[in-house]
C-alpha cells in the first residue's frame, strides 16, 4: 500500500493571519486534537517577530507546550537567524526556513534579497552539526509570485540545488498563492525529486483556486509522499496578496484513504480537529468534505 505523511500547519499558516487573537490555550487544544487524530508532524508556530505577526507572538508558549505531545515531530518555521536561536531553546524537531523564489517577495516577506537570505540560512546550517534540529528549507511563490507574475522553474530548481548542497533536511515546495495548475505541478515537482533523491520533498498547498486537491494528486503522480495542509482549509499568508487558505487536510486524506493510500490519520478524528480549527477563524475555512460528512 502507497503512504503519504502529511504536515499539518493550521496552528501556524493556518492562524498566523487571523486578525482576531487567538488564545494560546485555543492553539495548544487544536495541536492536541490533531496529534489526536494521528498527526505525526505538526507546524505549531513561527518564531517570526511578534509586531509582523502579532497572533504568532505566543510561539514561545505553544512551544513548550508541545513538548509533551508523544510521537508527534513539531516544525516551527522561522524567517531569520534570530527566530532559529529562539527556537533551538526548545526541543523541536525540525525548524522550516522560508526564502521566495522571486526578489519582489523576498524583499517584501523577508526584507532581504535571495541572496542575502541564502547567506543567513547557510549560517544556521553551520550549526547542524552540532544539534538534531533538522533543517527544512522552504521555497515560497514557487508557482507564481503577487508581484512578478509567473515564475521560472529554473530559479526554483537553483535554489533546490543549492539548498541540498548546503545540507538542508527537507526541500519544500510552496504554491503560497495557489496558482498552480496540476501539469506545471507534475513538471516542476518532477525535475526537483530529480535533484533531491533521497532527501524528503513536500508539497505546500493553498487552495484560492480550487486547485489545491489536483495539484496536490499531480505532486503525488511526480513521486511526492509528504503534503502540508490545514485542518478545515483556514488560513492565508499575511504577506501574499490574494492568498487565500490552504487546502484542507481532510480533503486530501479522504481523496487518499478512497484511492487506499495510507495516511495514518483517523478521518473521524481528523473532522473533530478540523471543526474546531475552523471554529478559531474569522474566515469561512475552503475545505469542503467535511460540509458533506456533517450533514450524513
Ligand atoms: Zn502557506
Amino acid at each position: 500500500m502507497d503512504k503519504v505523511s502529511i504536515v499539518e500547519v493550521s496552528p501556524r499558516d493556518g492562524l498566523q493571519n487571523e486578525p482576531i487573537w487567538v488564545p494560546t490555550e485555543k492553539k495548544i487544544k487544536l495541536i492536541n486534537l490533531l496529534a489526536e487524530a494521528g498527526m505525526k508532524q505538526i507546524e505549531a508556530t513561527s518564531f517570526v517577530h511578534p509586531k509582523k505577526v502579532p497572533q504568532m507572538a505566543d510561539a514561545e508558549e505553544v512551544i513548550q507546550a508541545c513538548s509533551s505531545l508523544q510521537d508527534v515531530e513539531i516544525t516551527a518555521l522561522i524567517p531569520n537567524v534570530k527566530g532559529y536561536e529562539r527556537a533551538s531553546q526548545f526541543s523541536i524537531h525540525e525548524v522550516n526556513w522560508v526564502t521566495a523564489a522571486t526578489e519582489t517577495f523576498n524583499q517584501r516577506n523577508i526584507g532581504r534579497s535571495i541572496n542575502e537570505n541564502f547567506n543567513e540560512f547557510t549560517k544556521i546550517i553551520a550549526n547542524k552539526e552540532k544539534t538534531p534540529l533538522k533543517i527544512c528549507f522552504s521555497i515560497a511563490v514557487s508557482f507564481g509570485c503577487p508581484y512578478e507574475g509567473e515564475v521560472n522553474p529554473d530559479v526554483v530548481l537553483a535554489l533546490v540545488e543549492r539548498a541540498v548542497a548546503a545540507g538542508a533536511n527537507r526541500i519544500g515546495i510552496a504554491d503560497t498563492i495557489g496558482i498552480a495548475d496540476p501539469e506545471q505541478t507534475n513538471r516542476l515537482l518532477s525535475r526537483v525529486l530529480e535533484i533531491t533523491g533521497e532527501l524528503p520533498v513536500s508539497i505546500h498547498l493553498h487552495d484560492t483556486r480550487g486547485l489545491g486537491l489536483t495539484n496536490s494528486y499531480a505532486a503525488f503522480q511526480a513521486g511526492v509522499r509528504i503534503f502540508e495542509t490545514a485542518a478545515s482549509g483556514i488560513g492565508g499568508c499575511p504577506f501574499a496578496p490574494g492568498a487565500a487558505g490552504n487546502l484542507s487536510t481532510e480533503d486530501l486524506v479522504y481523496m487518499f484513504h478512497r484511492m487506499s493510500v495510507d495516511t495514518g490519520i483517523n478521518f473521524d478524528r481528523l473532522l473533530d480537529a478540523a471543526d474546531y480549527a475552523a471554529s478559531l477563524s474569522s474566515k469561512t475555512p475552503l475545505g469542503r468534505i467535511r460540509q458533506v460528512e456533517r450533514k450524513k
